[in-house]
Formats: structure tokens, sequence, C-alpha cells
């Protein structure tokens, strides 16, 4: 298409709308229009910035009237047609809209939005004794500052609702409204000096220097620059300043006196590592194994799974594959699930590929993630990542790792899509020349199954790295009689004795439980209350360190409450063990060692969690409590012995993956334990020992585990035999949310029949404030059209939605959720 035939391009909008828009192109703009490049448009009053993604010739003519684009914001694309594919095939298998996809895809600093300002009309007449306080102190302020948006009005008027005061200042004709594009995005801006055209030379500088002589802060600042830009092409202000030991007023007295001139210049944030590079260690030979068995897959499939038990160097095989591919000029995409915990990753793969390497997850701020967006875009070869990595715009390529592949936190709760980030990969290596690598010790039991039924392909390896054996596993009874610690301990006597072996032999210690604070509730036990939230439908969780108690689901906060505040009475018991009080009694026992603990309390930051992980890895610390945070992919040298507290706790959850769950969670952590020396230890606290998963977990018999639970859920109709959609239901009125489920449930039924379960209520019936139902539907995997099923729920959805005193439920449809 010829640029003066571009007539009309469609244009994606990250919000939920059903449609994407036409919008015509005046001519000036025509030939700057691509596929993928962002342009400002108009909608419902407000700007925003959207994608072009379709371009159209005068001989399409909509039937409605197209608003124009106001302008082009991006002169490359910003995404190609195989990315956008990749967004329509998320947005048709999660039942989700495309604008939503778009929503999360790309960082925010790269959506724009529109912001309204007001200011003043010029010369308006006014009587200012017409004006209302309010309408004063707006008019007043608009005096002193130009512009003012919709924060700066809240802010004045202390007030959240202001339209009303803007609406009658419009009528009035005194203000003037605008809306106005802006970008989260500010590039990082440096200041440099350089010497200004007369000075600029050596035989000039004692001239520059005559000028300063009655300063000594200046003659140093000037001595300064020309040690700087001996060794520096620019001199930046900031070197210069700490050089000269000066502050910024000397340099700005120099910059007047017409000496120095100052200019800024964007720089990249992400500033490469430094260190030197180092080559990979030789692989074993299990591990060469492995990688002939994989190369062999790879010949004819685009997936495997890598079944590697903990400690057999899983990532030594990585490495070798990313090194393959960026050798070929390909890009590799790096998964793992909690990018928080990577730190030792992070410098491992830092110092084999250096500078090639950037971290992407959702902590970065704004600035970063569009910077390594357009570095993606670039080519930049290795992105280790959480699973929103999966947007990442790459255009070649070549290598997807999918690390602890079993794990729960590749799929989005919240908001749509709802999307398996695992799953997304296997569908970019089934579309395109990808080659994806699972890896698990503990694989899903959809991946084995897949590759039980040579879907994938499938690599054992079955050796620790070094030969180390596995650890030695030994299950504690907790219903015999007298196993416990005396006076209301989760300690039994036996694991008590591991421990103090472990410290007497110069051993580390982790202890796993699997939740955080000091009791999760607080009874009272003359009339039976407990501690619950006002928003949710759970008790909420004492904090003996911040002495308080706190909703591990809303967030909601509060005093320890000294006595019943129903029958006033003092007899109030704090039940249950979390790792606060794990940690507290183990003090107890164990006064003399250092005890730490890593859960979401002390390990909020990327920067908290590293501090503690690099001391235990110096061994500052001899006991490690905490939740699965220690269990993900974490590799010490020196622990002797894993313990969990609880492992029934694991099991119990209202799920049919729990036990799954569980099984993973024990290998996981308990393989933490002897990795590199002798053999270690891992004790398991029980009140049901002859559990079958017990037993297998005794014999580190994934098979017969895996087997034995494929086996139930074909008999009960679970994944991966079938396909689950989860409907949730939620408002703040149960009644409305009761009657909303069962309008939604009665349409599914009439097209879905027997597939739709419920609605029933879930395990916590109330989150945030907000009532919830539950409609499940189970979909045979074969003989019906999925796709039209998913358009069925949809169209339920909406009819739901559309119903007299339905309008303000919210529906969400979870494809695949577990
Ligand atoms: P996992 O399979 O549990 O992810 P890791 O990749 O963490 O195992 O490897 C376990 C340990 O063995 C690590 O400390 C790693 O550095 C070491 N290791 C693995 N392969 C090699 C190798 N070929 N040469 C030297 N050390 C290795
Ligand atoms: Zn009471
Ligand atoms: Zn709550």
């Amino acid at each position: 298409m010829s640029d003066n035939n571009i007539k009309y391009v469609r244009i994606l909008l990250p919000l939920a709308l059903p449609k994407m828009y036409l919008y015509a192109v005046p001519d000036e703009f025509a030939s700057k229009i691509k596929f993928g490049i962002r342009v400002e448009v108009p909608l419902r009053r407000k700007f925003y910035s959207g994608l072009v993604v379709e371009i159209l010739d005068d001989s399409h003519t909509p039937d409605y009237a197209t608003k124009n684009i106001i302008s082009v914001i991006d002169e490359r694309p910003i995404i190609d047609e195989i990315h956008l594919d990749f967004w329509k095939w998320i947005a048709r298998y999660y039942s989700c809209t495309l604008g939503e996809v778009m929503g999360i895809a790309i960082p925010s600093g790269l959506k724009l939005s529109s912001e309204t300002k007001v200011s003043i009309i010029d010369d308006t007449d006014i009587d200012e004794f017409e004006l209302s306080d309010d309408e004063y102190l707006i008019y007043e302020a608009l005096g002193v500052q130009k512009e003012l948006n919709l924060k700066d009005i809240q802010d004045i008027l202390d007030k959240k609702t202001v339209y009303p005061v803007i609406n009658s200042l419009l009528k009035h004709n005194i203000l003037d409204i605008r809306e106005e594009l802006i970008s989260n995005y500010k590039p990082k801006k440096v200041k440099y000096l350089r010497l200004k055209d007369d000075f600029d030379s050596e035989e000039n500088l004692p001239n520059a220097l005559e000028l300063t002589q009655r300063s000594k802060h200046q003659t140093n600042a000037l001595l300064a620059y020309t040690q700087l830009s001996k060794t520096q092409t620019e001199v930046s202000k900031s070197a210069l300043m700490e050089l000269a030991g000066i502050s910024s007023s000397v340099v700005k007295a120099i910059v007047d006196k017409g000496i120095f001139e100052e200019y800024e210049k964007n720089i990249s944030r992400l500033v490469p590592r430094v260190g030197e590079k180092k080559a990979m260690p030789p692989l074993s030979e299990f591990q060469e194994e492995s990688i002939a068995n994989i190369d062999e897959i790879l010949k004819d499939k685009n997936h495997v799974l890598l079944h590697g038990i903990t400690g057999s160097g899983k990532t030594r095989i990585y490495k070798e594959y990313i090194k393959r591919a960026i050798d070929k000029g390909g890009q590799v995409l790096f998964l793992v699930p909690e990018i928080g915990l990577t730190t030792q990753l992070v410098d491992r793969l830092a110092k084999i590929f250096g500078d090639d390497v950037y971290v992407f997850h959702s902590k970065l701020s704004q600035n970063d993630r569009v910077e390594i967006w357009e570095e993606v875009l670039k080519g930049k070869k290795i992105i280790l990542a959480a699973r929103s990595g999966i947007f990442l715009p790459f255009r070649n390529l070549k290598l997807i790792i999918v690390d602890e592949e079993h794990d729960s936190s590749y799929k989005q709760q919240n908001p749509a899509p709802r999307y398996n980030a695992r799953d997304a990969a296997v569908y970019i290596g089934a579309t395109r020349e990808v080659k994806v690598i699972l890896g698990s010790a503990t694989p899903s039991l959809e991946s084995y199954y897949n590759a039980s039924l040579g879907k994938y392909g499938y690599v054992k390896l079955n050796k620790r790295f070094g030969n180390v054996s596995l650890p030695d596993i030994k299950i504690v009874d907790m219903r015999s009689k007298n196993i416990l610690v005396p006076n209301h301990s989760k300690y039994s006597l036996p694991l008590i004795t591991e421990i103090q072996n472990s410290l007497n032999s110069g051993e580390q210690v982790l202890l796993f439980q699997n939740r955080r604070g000091y009791s999760p509730t607080i009874n009272c036990n003359k009339c039976g209350w407990f501690n619950q939230c006002d928003n949710c439908d759970v008790s909420m969780t004492y904090h003996k360190y911040t002495n308080e108690i706190r909703c591990h689901y809303c967030g909601t906060r509060d005093n320890v409450p000294t006595v019943c505040p129903r029958c006033g009475s003092s007899g109030l018991v704090f039940l249950g063990y979390g790792t606060e009080k794990i940690e507290d009694e183990l003090k107890k026992f164990f006064p003399e060692v250092s005890v730490k603990r890593l859960d979401m309390d002390t390990g909020s930051t990327r920067n908290n969690i590293e501090k503690i992980i690099d001391e235990f890895d110096r061994g500052k610390i001899d006991i490690l409590v905490g939740t699965q945070m220690i269990t993900k992919g974490l590799d010490f040298e020196n622990i002797g012995l894993v313990g969990i507290i609880d492992v029934d706790r694991l099991m119990q959850f209202p799920d049919f993956r729990a036990v799954e769950r569980a099984f993973q969670l024990v290998l996981q952590v308990g393989g933490r334990a002897g990795r590199r020396k002798k053999q270690g230890k891992v004790v398991i606290q029980t009140y049901q020992p002859k559990h079958p998963m017990i037993k297998d977990v005794l014999d580190n018999d994934y098979h017969t585990f895996v087997e034995r639970e494929l086996e139930e859920r074909q008999q009960f109709r679970y994944p991966p035999f079938i396909r689950i959609i989860e409907i949730t239901i939620k408002h703040k009125k149960p009644n409305v949310c009761h009657e909303g489920s069962q309008v939604l449930a009665l349409e599914l039924k009439a097209g879905l029949r027997k597939r739709v379960i419920g609605p029933s209520v879930p395990g916590v019936a109330k989150i945030r404030g907000f009532y919830q139902y539950r409609i499940m539907i189970k979909i045979e995997k074969s003989g019906i059209d999925i796709n039209k099923v998913k358009d069925f729920i949809v169209k339920c959805k909406n009819n739901t939605l559309q119903k007299k005193g339905l309008k303000t439920l919210r529906i969400n449809i979870d494809v695949d959720s577990y």
C-alpha cells in the first residue's frame, strides 16, 4: 500500500473492550504509519496510546464515523506480527479480550493515557464574590500555578469529589480544560560538563584558571576536570563534584562565568555487571549423557522434559543450551518461578555470560522495564525472567527454558489474562522454531503425562552431581507417646536430636513451615470467639515481632486483643504455629546458635532476601526457618538437615492438587540437604505416617507416586484427563452474589449440562469484602470444540451481567484454573 492510500488504522487499546476500532489517518501522518507503532487516539473524551494492528486503504469504509488519530508516537514498531499473534492466542485460550492481554504484556511505561488539566481562561472578567469558597481556592491557586491536574485540585480542596466544583467553574467560563497524554517513562538522565569553546584547549586553560583564581573551590573544579578528562571521554557533573570535593553551587558559578557548559544525556540504568567471565565447568558423565539424549530428541521435537533430581545439575545443562543458542545468534528466555529467589542463579549466569544477561520481573521500576523491552527488540541475548517475561518482544527467539516447570507461580491468578507461562511457552514451541526445555526434579502431572504420550521428549537425570546420595529420610510419627518436646511444642524429640547432631558436626539446618506469622488464630476459650477479619472469611494472624494481628488476604492490621472483644474474658488462646513461633521456640532450645527466618515478612524485598541468602551461604546463620521461599532452587553447600515441621497441613488443602503439591514441596525442600559433600538428612513430622504419599517420599519414588495420582485423576475426572474452567462470581452483597451465581449456572447448564458443577461457596467465602461463589466446568479433551465452549461461557457471562440488578457482579473466567 502506498502512503497516500493509507486511510484507516485498526487500533488496539490496553482496555477490556469487546472490539477494536478504526481510526482515520490524516494525510500528514500517512507516511509514518507502520504495524506495531503507537499512536495517540481519542476515546470517550480521553486520549490513549494505542497500537496500530491493521492498516487499511480507502476501499474500506467503516459504517461508523471514525475519529482521527492525533499523533504518531513511535518511529519504530514496539511489537511485530508474531507478538500480536501470540497475544491473540492468549486472549482466545484464556477467554479474555485482546486489550486485557496488551494491558499486561507491555510495560506501563509504554502505555500512556491522558491526564486532565485545568487552567484559567485568559482575560476573563470575574466577580470574585460570586465564587464559592472552593471555587475561589482553585481560582486563586491557578493565579500562582498555570495548570492543575485533578490530584492537585483534590489536595487543594482536601476532598476526593472535585468534579462539581470544576463543572461550575467551567460553566462560569473561568476554566479551560484539556487532556494531555502523559508518559510514566522517564529516561535516566546524567548531567555532564564540558569547557566552552573559548577555553577548550590546553593553551587556553590558563585563561580559565585566571578567571577562577580567587576561588579555591573553582580552581579545584577546573583541575579535577583536567584530570578526569584524561581518562574519560565525557566528564559527569557528579564525578567532578566528588573528585574536587565541591558542591553544585560551585559548578554553577563556573557555568555562570561562561567557562563550563552543562549538558544532559540519557543513559541505561541496566548497567552491565562488571567482573570477569568464567568458562563453564566440564560436564559430568551423566550430564553428557543427558545432553546427548536431549540432542537426539530435539532433532524432531521442540519440547523436552528434563526430569533431573535435586542437585543433579540441571542448571549446567541449561547453560550448555543457552550457549549454543546465542552462539548461533539467537535469543534465549530463561523462565524461573520467582525472581526474588534467583540471586544465586543470576550470579552464576552472569559469571559465564556477562552482560549478555538481563533480569526482568515485575518488581523492576517501570523505567527499567521499558528499557528491557527496548533491549529485547534490539536483540539482547539472554533474559532471565519471571512469568511476565513470556510477553517480551523477542525477534529471534531460539530457546525457552522453564525451570521448576511444576511451580504454581507460573500461573497468573489476577487480573486477566489468567495465563500459565509454562503452557504459553509450550505453545510458542509448538508454533515457532523455538526449542523448549521444561526442567524439574518433580515434574507436574501434566508434563509427565504429556511426555508419556510422546508430546514431549523425556530425559531423566537420576544422579546428583558429584555422586552425592539423595538425603536419608526419617519419618516422625507425631501420634507416638511422649514424642513432643514438653509444653506446647511443635517440635518432636527426634527432630531436636537431629538438629543438635547437625550443629555438632558444623552443618547448617533448614526448617520448613508453610505458614508465616506467629499464630494463625486467636480463640476465646470461654465463648468461642475467634479473630476473624472484617473483610475476609479468615482469621487474622498474630505477628509477634510487629505486635499486631494481620489478615493475610486483605492486609488489614489491628492491635492484638488482650481480652475477648465479645465476652470480656481474658482466656484468649493463641492457636497454631507460624514461622515466627517456630523460630521463637527454636531460640529457646538452642540459645547459642544463630537462627534467622526467611518468609514474606523478612524477605519482602529482593535486597532482604539477598542478604539472608548471602548470610546463610557464608555460614553466618546456623538455622534458617522459612516458608516455600526456602524451597525454590536454592543451592547451599553445607546443609546437613532439613526439617519439615507439619507435612499434614500441606495435604489438607481442599484442592485436587493438594497431594501433588505436597509431594513436590517435600522433595524440593528435602533436596536442599547434603548437596555437595556428604549425604544429608530430612526429618518429616506427620500424624499420618501411613499416607501413601509419605511412603513414596521415603522411597524417593516419583514414578509410583505419579502413576497412582494419575489413576485417581482419571477415575474422578480431573486434569490432565479433562480441562477445568473455573468461574468466580463476586459481589459485596451476599444475596446479589448468590442470585448471580444461580442465574449464571442455570444458563451454563442449559448448554453444557452435567459438565457444570456448582455454584458452591469456596473455602474462603469472603475476601476483601467480596462474597464469592464458584462454578466449576469440567470439559472432556476430545470430541468437543473447546473454542465453542469458551465462547458459550463468555456469552453466558455477558448475559448474566446484563440482567437487572446483576450489572455490578464481577465474574472471572479462569481457564486451566490450577
Ligand atoms: P539442580 O538440578 O538441583 O538445579 P544445580 O544445577 O543447582 O542442581 O547443581 C547442583 C550443584 O552441583 C551446584 O552447586 C552446581 O554448581 C554443581 N554442579 C552441577 N554440575 C556441575 C559441573 N558440571 N561442574 C561443576 N559443578 C557442577
Ligand atoms: Zn469470649
Ligand atoms: Zn482480610
